[in-house]
């Protein structure tokens, strides 16, 4: 068994795991951990576990956790499995077993030679349940589904003994013998721990450990009608894989009792739960239900969708795997429920694409512009710099000529007070190129709308610096209307607009109409040509952009992975006051 590489991964040039933050903060797991390592236990060993159903697409709370198993593994020398707990064959498919490898590996994480199934346990797990039968610890029982609720009480008053419980062992090993065998109806009987009807902890109330189920399961197909549950399959699969630290989500606190109770009945090794809060983030819902409607009922084009806060909707939509891990590093790990502010996330992925992200010019509402003193069939190369935020990125040619498309917006008739741009009679710098100066507006006769303008451009400007030192105010990108390739730009909001989706009694009532908007006309320098679905970009005043899996020969199609605007740093330098 080998360890996940990082080295190996830093010369592919994704970033290492350790985030921005040069020292890993503290938090009470590292703590823990490092407590386990001092004292020996388990011999110093570290093994963790990322644990997927595979029942839908990861999303970003998945990545947090990912990022906690992979990474403290990581850090201590350890080793992280990766295991799908597939108990539950109604719901589950291999395309999303599928999606799930894929997006672990993007995050930039490596399971190595330990990716596991729940279902390759199916036979021991049978003979885990035998035993417990044998030492008196399950039974079969009888009672309807609707029954074993009733029996079991409330959080107020004790449960009922189901009158199935106290069979013999020899009754209950034939029953047993008899469900795997298939000789009795779905949901006619189950088997259950025989624990404690009376414990204050619901869970320990006799929980139900094996089901009869005819389904098809995605690995073992139709060998078993028998399925073991949740909570007896995931305590015995940590300990057949030998995990040391099973970290979980706080809603498993009150299953720790459960977790320890079969381990220690069957005297098999025991790993340590430890719970943390899931993470919530603003403006987002996590549950994979709700997902799956979103992407059932058409709401959005599918897990991927760049709306989508699954990890393969992120990536799509531009988010490196060094901003989420970035992300998760930031958030820390706590012990009670929290409500992430998405600003965050999206500051973290600013802060990667300025390094990375190449600048380029687009125009996404264009205003042709023909400069009348601009001889007609010429065309420069314009020296522009790739990336001030990257010495190494070096610079580019672009070409200017005669007419060309600026925004539609940087241009008004009528310019209120403080707007800059170019109005009639007003000089603007374009980027990379020289000033302009707007001498008439032509205008539709019919319709009233402006169809071009016409300008002069002053030749001693070259590069966007006037000689004289004369200033102006307003800087412009551009694009040579000859030169310049179409394309298609998905602008994206928020897809809820609601801070906590979750709170609606429909979540769907609070769903942003106005999510996606999709420009058909823009226009793009001709350096992007053959851009490569995935690659970013900066697109000058406009935010971070990335193309689209959707890009043809002929059409390139970008989405917007964020704006420019940085809330998250605004915030933070009002708390650094
Ligand atoms: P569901 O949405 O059906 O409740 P789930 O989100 O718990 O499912 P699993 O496939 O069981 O999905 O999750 C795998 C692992 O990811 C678990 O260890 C779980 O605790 C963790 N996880 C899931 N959601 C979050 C979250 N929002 N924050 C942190 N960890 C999470
Ligand atoms: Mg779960």
């Amino acid at each position: 068994m080998e360890k996940p590489d990082n080295k190996k991964r830093n010369k592919k040039g994704s970033a290492s795991l350790s985030t921005s933050t040069s020292s890993s903060p503290s938090n009470f797991i590292r703590n823990i951990i490092e407590e386990d390592v001092k004292a020996k236990k388990n011999n110093g060993r570290v093994h963790t576990r990322f644990p997927p159903e595979p029942n839908g697409y990861l999303h970003i709370g998945h990545a947090k956790s990912i990022c906690l198993n992979f990474g403290l593994a990581a850090e201590y020398g350890g080793l992280c499995n990766l295991r799908f707990d597939d108990t539950n064959p109604t719901k589950e498919e291999v395309e999303y077993v599928e999606s799930i490898k894929e997006d672990v590996r993007w995050l930039g994480f490596d399971w190595g030679d330990r990716l596991y199934y729940a279902s390759d346990y199916f036979d021991q797990l049978y003979q885990y349940a035998v035993q417990l039968i044998k030492k008196g610890k399950a039974y079969v029982c009888d009672l309807s589904p609707d029954e074993i609720r009733e029996y079991r009480g409330t959080l107020k008053e004790p449960g009922k003994n189901s009158p199935y419980r106290d069979r013999s062992v020899k009754e209950n090993l034939d029953l047993f013998e008899r469900m795997r065998a298939g000789e009795f109806g779905d949901g006619s009987r189950v088997l259950r721990a025989k624990i404690d009807m009376a414990s204050g902890n619901l869970n320990m109330r006799d929980p139900v450990i094996y089901r009869i189920l005819r389904a098809t399961h995605h690995r073992t197909g139709d060998k078993w009608c028998v399925y073991p549950m949740y909570d007896f399959t995931h305590c015995l699969s940590d300990s057949i894989e030998g995990i040391t630290h099973s970290i979980c989500t706080l809603e498993f606190e009150d299953h720790r009792p459960l977790y320890d109770w079969f381990l220690d009945e069957l005297k098999v090794f025991h790993p340590q739960q430890i719970e943390f809060a899931r993470l919530n983030l603003s403006y987002t819902i996590m549950s994979k239900r709700k997902l799956l409607q979103l992407v059932e009922e058409g709401y959005v084009s599918g897990w991927d969708d760049p709306r989508m806060p699954t990890i393969s909707g992120l990536r799509r939509r531009g988010y490196t795997p060094e901003s989420i891990r970035n992300f998760s590093e930031r958030i820390g790990v706590a012990k009670k429920d929290s409500m992430v502010d998405i600003a965050l996330l999206e500051h973290c992925l600013r802060q990667d694409l300025n390094k990375r992200a190449l600048r380029v010019m687009a125009v996404l509402h264009p205003l042709r512009v023909i400069i009348d003193n601009y001889p007609e069939n010429q065309t420069e190369e314009l020296e522009a710099i790739n990336n001030p935020e990257d010495p190494d990125a070096g610079s580019r040619k672009i070409p200017f000529s005669r007419t060309i498309y600026i925004e539609r917006e940087d241009f008004r008739e009528d310019p209120p007070k403080k707007f800059f741009r170019l109005a009639p009679g007003r000089e603007v710098r374009l980027k990379h190129a020289y000033f302009i100066q707007c001498e008439q507006v032509i205008k539709d006769d019919k319709t009233g709308e402006i169809v071009e303008l016409h300008c002069t451009y002053d030749p001693k400007t070259k590069s966007g610096s006037a000689q004289n030192g004369r200033k102006v105010k307003g800087t412009l990108h551009w694009v040579s209307a000859k030169h310049c390739l179409p394309a298609e730009v998905r602008l994206y909001e928020r897809l809820f607009t609601r801070e906590n989706p979750d709170e609606d009694k429909d979540f769907k009532a609070c769903l942003n109409p106005n999510s996606l908007e999709t420009l058909k006309s823009c226009r793009v320098e001709p350096s992007l040509a053959g851009a490569t679905p995935g690659s970013h970009y900066q697109f000058l005043r406009h935010g971070y952009f990335c193309v689209d899996p959707d890009s043809t020969k002929g059409q390139l199609v970008f989405n917007r992975t964020v704006s420019l605007r940085d809330t998250w740093a605004k915030i933070e330098k009002g708390q650094n006051k």
